[in-house]
């Protein structure tokens, strides 16, 4: 067990911390907001031109669109590919088309639009090769992230990824970023159930060996919290830091601002 501290208080001692990904080790904001223009953009092709004022504010509304900012806890933000599909084949049905043509055009949106990565470079360390023709540009660490996750990893306490990103993308972030070594397992959007369904915990404390509640959990939406929460989990941590506007997160739950604000008892 390792004890964690907040602002040098202590805060409990756990076996293994479970990290969200996106707006919590990464700074994702930049990448997923180019990521809903570009599929908003696409959208609007499947339109006729009469129909597209009208979507284009239902879908910024769905995806959390708001200027240069992504709502931190809209559908962009926080939900799956498959939920932000959805929620595209949605927003068609409200200017009228039907389901199958919805679901339709929205694949077809988010087939077109899709990050693409070269399978050959995946798990290998990318960093400071900046992104070759085709990919999708590495998201950068959220500040001071990889000092902690070193400490972390020198004090024994095992450490694990549970985000809604695919595999593939969770293991290009932790190569780009030369933190694979680091963590011992992932809970990803290829695995059942997806976060945030408490058995995903459950499911990921298993693989690691050891008892939701000797675990902390860290992650940038009140949906992660409440999960932790759900699952039993010793720690449920919220941290505000990774988008340009604050994340709503629980008042009852502790949280950081910075990584500098959560240290290793000595
Ligand atoms: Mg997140």
């Amino acid at each position: 067990m390792v004890e964690l501290l907040l602002r040098g208080q202590p805060l409990g001692s756990v076996e293994a911390i479970l990290f969200d990904k996106d707006g919590t080790l990464s700074l994702s904001e930049p990448g997923l907001l180019a990521l809903s223009r570009a599929r908003l953009q696409a959208c609007l092709e499947h339109l006729p031109e009469a129909s597209r004022p009208q979507f284009q504010h239902l879908l910024e509304r769905a995806y959390g669109l708001e200027g240069d900012r992504l709502h931190p806890a809209g559908t962009t933000a926080v939900a799956s590919r498959q939920h932000n599909l959805i929620s595209t084949a949605t927003a068609f049905c409200q200017v009228g088309l039907g389901w199958p043509d919805a679901l339709a055009h929205s694949e077809a949106v988010f087939a077109a639009t899709d990050p693409t990565t070269d399978p050959a470079i995946d798990r290998e360390p990318i960093h400071g090769q900046g992104p070759r023709p085709g990919e999708a540009p590495l998201a950068p660490l959220t500040e001071g992230v990889k000092p902690l996750l070193l400490e972390l990893h020198r004090s024994g306490v095992l450490l694990a990824v549970i985000s809604n990103d695919d595999s593939e993308g969770i293991h290009r972030f932790l190569g780009g970023h030369g933190l694979s070594e680091l963590f011992q397992e992932i809970w990803s959007a290829d695995m059942r159930p997806l976060k945030p369904d408490p058995a995903a915990v459950h499911g990921l404390c298993s693989r690691l060996g050891v008892n939701p509640s000797a675990c902390a959990l860290i992650g940038d939406a009140s949906s992660d919290l409440r999960m932790a929460e759900g699952a039993g989990v010793g720690l449920a941590l919220g941290y505000s830091a990774g988008w340009s506007s604050r994340p709503p997160l629980p008042e009852h739950l502790p949280h950081l601002d910075h990584w500098q604000e959560l240290g290793v008892g000595r």
